[in-house]
Formats: structure tokens, C-alpha cells, sequence
């Protein structure tokens, strides 16, 4: 891994985190956090979440951000080592959101992909959509981090945000550093389990890091595999097959091996491929589920390290703040 000072990547607190979520993004934040102790910074983005009429619920966000900063933490982030937070919580994200509005052109926002994609979808577009990117380069540069883990999708965002790091240090002297994204090469872009789109929260088709095993099992029983394999004995093509793929993120290289040429021979049928699958699944969220399970019955310990976090956070944040003020001119007495 390359060399990196300081980290920040975000979740956002729409629905349950999936294994899309798990494999593209949290599997590196929590190697990184090993590496970089407390200057890795991960935060549960509960102002993004506000951006999806479909998904925020004010009744349910206090429950998602919760349950999003337990299924980090069970799935190995260590509060103790690494700065856990939620966004809200500090609050000069927005601000620093705001002065970076003034200085992005419109064009560059009604341009991204995620904003056509998701605002395709709605009836009326809240005007907190367009600036999406926006808050997440104020999330990112607060903190004057280099790097940002992150799933493919989100390449084209933050290189909105390097483009935002440079207009600013442009105008104002040089301020931040422009983030580079870091992908985990072999998971950049999950699938759902609907075999077509992104797997993601907000379409629905996900597998989800605390699902129940039963459910998880009928949901990778009724997946799309391979649509030339009609019958038990036609041969498939492993690589036009979503549970080969899935197989690729859980099995050892002997079993993708033996899956594979099984799929091309027809020696293996589809149930048996999905159910060896399913057990190498199981032995990688099983004990994420048990962790998740403890802290569930010790609440108190996901509220503690969320305050401990956005007391660390928010000192750096307010220094940044700062120095910003200062450089685009606001007045003091
Ligand atoms: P939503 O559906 O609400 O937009 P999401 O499921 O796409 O949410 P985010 O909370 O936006 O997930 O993303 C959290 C992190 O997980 C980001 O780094 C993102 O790039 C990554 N990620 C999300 N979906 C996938 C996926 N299918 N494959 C790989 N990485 C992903």
C-alpha cells in the first residue's frame, strides 16, 4: 500500500451496510486503520443521507446511524485505534461545505454521474443532491487528508474534489492537499444480487453484513447465474456468472479452481456452487455477526466511541476552519 498521512472515507446511513459496502470500502479502512492509528478517519455521513427523499426517514436515521457505526466496528474497525464519528456531530463540515459552493461552478455538479443517475428517479430534485460532492470534498479536505478509500463509484466525485482543493489554493494560497481515491483492486465495483446494477442500499439489492444466514441463503438460492445454463448438464461460463464473481470476493483460489471448471464441465450444478459459496460467505460474516451481536447488547460502548471520535475530529476540523476564515477574508473583530 502506498505511503498516506491521513485518511477519510464515509458511509452513508441509508440502510443496512452490505457486503458491496463491506468488500469495496470498509475490508481497506480497516487495514488502514491498522496502519495509521488515529489520523484514519471514518464517519457515518447522516447529512448525505438527507439527499434521498426515497430513503431518509427522520423516524429511522438515529436507528441507521447507529446501526452503521455498529457494523463498522463489528466488522473490525476499532474505535480505540482509529477516529469513528458521526458527521452531524461536527459541524464545520457544512460550513466549509457552504464556502466551497460559492466557488464551484454549477456545470461541474449537473455533470456527475451519480447526480443524473439519482436525480433520473425523482419527481422533484432537492437542490442538497447537486451539492452532494460538494459536502463530500468539505468532508475530506477539513481534514487535509491525501487518500480516500473508496468504491469505484466514487471516482468521478472525488476527482471533483481535487479539482475543488486546487480552485481553492488557487484563489487563496495554498491550503489543501489534492486527496488521492485508493480502490481495493479486486472488489472496485460489488454487483448486486439482481445480477444488473451497483449493489447499493438504496436500490435494494444487496446482501447485507448482518443479514440473517437463512435469508442470505434464499436470496443466493434465487440469484441470476449463468443464462446458458438452462439445464443441470449444459456447461456455463464462469465468467458471465454473478455467484462465480461472488465466489471470487470469498473463495480460496482451489475453490474458484474447482467451481470454475466444474461450471465449464458441468460437473458441479448451480445449487452446489451457490451452497459452497454460501458456507465461505458465512465463514467471513459469521464472526462479523457475532461482534455485531456483543455490541448490541453494550450500546453504550458505539455511543462512547462515537463522542470520543467527534471530539478528535472536530479539533482538527476547527483548526482548518480557521485558518480558512482567515484566508477568504471574513471579518474578526
Ligand atoms: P446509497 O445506495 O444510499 O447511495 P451505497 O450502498 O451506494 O449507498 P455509500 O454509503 O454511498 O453506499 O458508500 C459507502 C462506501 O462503499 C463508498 O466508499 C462506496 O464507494 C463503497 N461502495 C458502495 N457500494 C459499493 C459496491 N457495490 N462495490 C464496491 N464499493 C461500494
Amino acid at each position: 500500500m502506498r505511503a498516506m498521512k491521513r485518511v477519510l472515507s464515509g458511509i452513508q446511513p441509508t440502510g443496512a451496510i452490505h457486503i458491496g459496502n463491506y468488500l469495496g470500502a470498509i475490508k481497506q479502512w480497516v487495514e488502514i486503520g491498522e496502519r495509521l492509528g488515529k489520523d484514519a478517519l471514518f464517519c457515518i455521513v447522516d447529512y448525505h443521507a438527507l439527499t434521498n427523499p426515497d430513503a431518509y426517514d427522520p423516524e429511522r436515521l438515529p436507528q441507521r446511524t447507529f446501526e452503521a457505526a455498529l457494523a463498522n466496528m463489528a466488522a473490525g474497525l476499532d474505535p480505540e485505534k482509529i477516529t469513528l464519528f458521526v458527521q452531524s456531530h461536527v459541524p464545520e463540515h457544512t460550513e466549509l461545505s457552504w464556502i466551497f459552493t460559492t466557488q464551484t461552478p454549477v456545470g461541474d455538479l449537473t455533470r456527475m454521474t451519480q447526480y443524473k443517475d439519482k436525480s433520473a428517479k425523482l419527481k422533484s430534485v432537492p437542490a442538497g443532491l447537486l451539492m452532494y460532492p460538494v459536502l463530500q470534498a468539505a468532508d475530506i479536505l477539513i481534514y487535509k487528508a491525501d487518500t480516500v478509500p473508496v468504491g469505484e463509484d466514487q471516482l468521478q466525485h472525488l476527482e471533483l474534489t481535487r479539482e475543488i482543493a486546487r480552485r481553492f489554493n488557487h484563489a487563496f494560497g495554498d491550503t489543501f492537499p489534492e486527496p488521492k481515491a485508493l480502490l481495493n483492486p479486486k472488489a472496485p465495483r460489488v454487483p448486486g444480487i439482481d445480477g444488473a446494477a451497483k449493489m447499493s442500499k438504496s436500490v435494494g439489492n444487496t446482501i447485507e453484513l448482518l443479514e440473517e444466514p437463512k435469508s442470505i441463503w434464499e436470496k443466493l438460492r434465487a440469484a441470476p447465474t449463468d443464462p446458458a445454463r438452462v439445464r443441470r448438464n449444459d456447461p456455463g461460463d464462469p465468467s458471465r456468472c454473478l455467484i462465480f464473481k461472488y465466489h471470487t470476493y470469498f473463495s480460496p483460489p482451489e475453490v474458484q479452481e474447482a467451481v470454475a471448471e466444474g461450471c465449464r464441465t458441468a460437473g458441479i450444478g448451480c445449487v452446489d456452487c451457490k451452497k459452497l459459496l454460501f458456507d465461505r460467505m458465512m465463514e467471513v460474516l459469521g464472526p462479523i455477526q457475532e461482534r455485531a451481536a456483543e455490541l448490541r447488547q453494550n450500546p453504550e460502548v458505539v455511543e462512547a466511541a462515537l463522542e470520543d471520535g467527534a471530539r478528535r475530529a472536530r479539533a482538527i476540523a476547527q483548526e482548518t476552519m480557521h485558518e480558512v476564515r482567515v484566508k477568504i477574508g471574513l471579518y474578526k473583530p
